[in-house]
């Protein structure tokens, strides 16, 4: 959550791309070299808000993907059930998930999950360092931070997991993915994905 940005457009956190649009929009009227005042003071607003107008899109991008993953969006596959992402959090190497949806007709039905799937990194093995430079004097490699996974031994990308939701786990509300959670490359451990569903009416759609 890019606080600051939020703070340099007048918005408050949460706010959807429309509104960042016309925050920006607004200022940028105030403000533009061309249109403003046009002292230094200005330059400087006009800069800085364009800063926190791009911080906050890409960011609004990256939430939008997540929250209404459900609902599509380009390349990532659209769940036959539409969900709400609710939020995340993790304990230890599990992850917690919830979600909102309204409940489907039926026993069972489906919805496609979007999970980080780690796996060791090729350039490192999992080690989260690489052999660096030969020290001449001591004659020793000193092993420095694996560039391609910055040091944490593992490289995370987003899959996507195909689930069966039966009667039993919408009732309790709560199921557990084995192995879809955190990964702990040192001791190539797994954690589990716990989702929780809540069903809601109806689900606002996303802008
Ligand atoms: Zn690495």
């Amino acid at each position: 959550m890019n606080v600051r940005a939020y703070r340099e457009l007048n918005l408050k956190k949460g706010a959807s791309e429309a509104e960042i649009k016309a925050a920006f929009r607004k200022l940028a009227k105030e403000h533009h070299p061309d249109t403003g005042r046009g002292g230094a003071d200005d330059v400087a607003k006009f800069r800085s808000a364009y800063k926190a107008y791009r911080e906050l899109l890409r960011e609004t991008k990256i939430n939008g993907q997540k929250e209404f993953f459900g609902a599509a969006k380009v390349s990532a596959p659209v769940s036959p059930t539409p969900f709400r992402y609710d939020g995340e959090r993790k304990h230890g190497l599990d992850v917690y998930v919830e979600l909102s949806l309204v409940r489907p007709y039926g026993s069972e039905f489906e919805i496609i999950l979007p999970f980080t799937s780690h796996e060791a990194c090729p350039r490192c093995l999992g080690q989260g360092q690489t052999l660096g430079r030969l020290n001449f004097e001591s004659q020793i490699y000193r092993p420095q931070t694996c560039p391609k996974c910055q040091g944490q031994g593992a490289i995370g990308e987003i899959k996507y997991l195909t689930v069966k939701v039966t009667e039993q786990m919408a009732q309790r509300g709560k199921f557990r993915l084995r192995g879809a959670g955190g990964y702990l490359p040192s001791q190539a451990k797994r954690g589990d994905l716990i989702v929780s569903l809540r069903f809601v009416d109806t689900l606002p759609v996303g802008n």
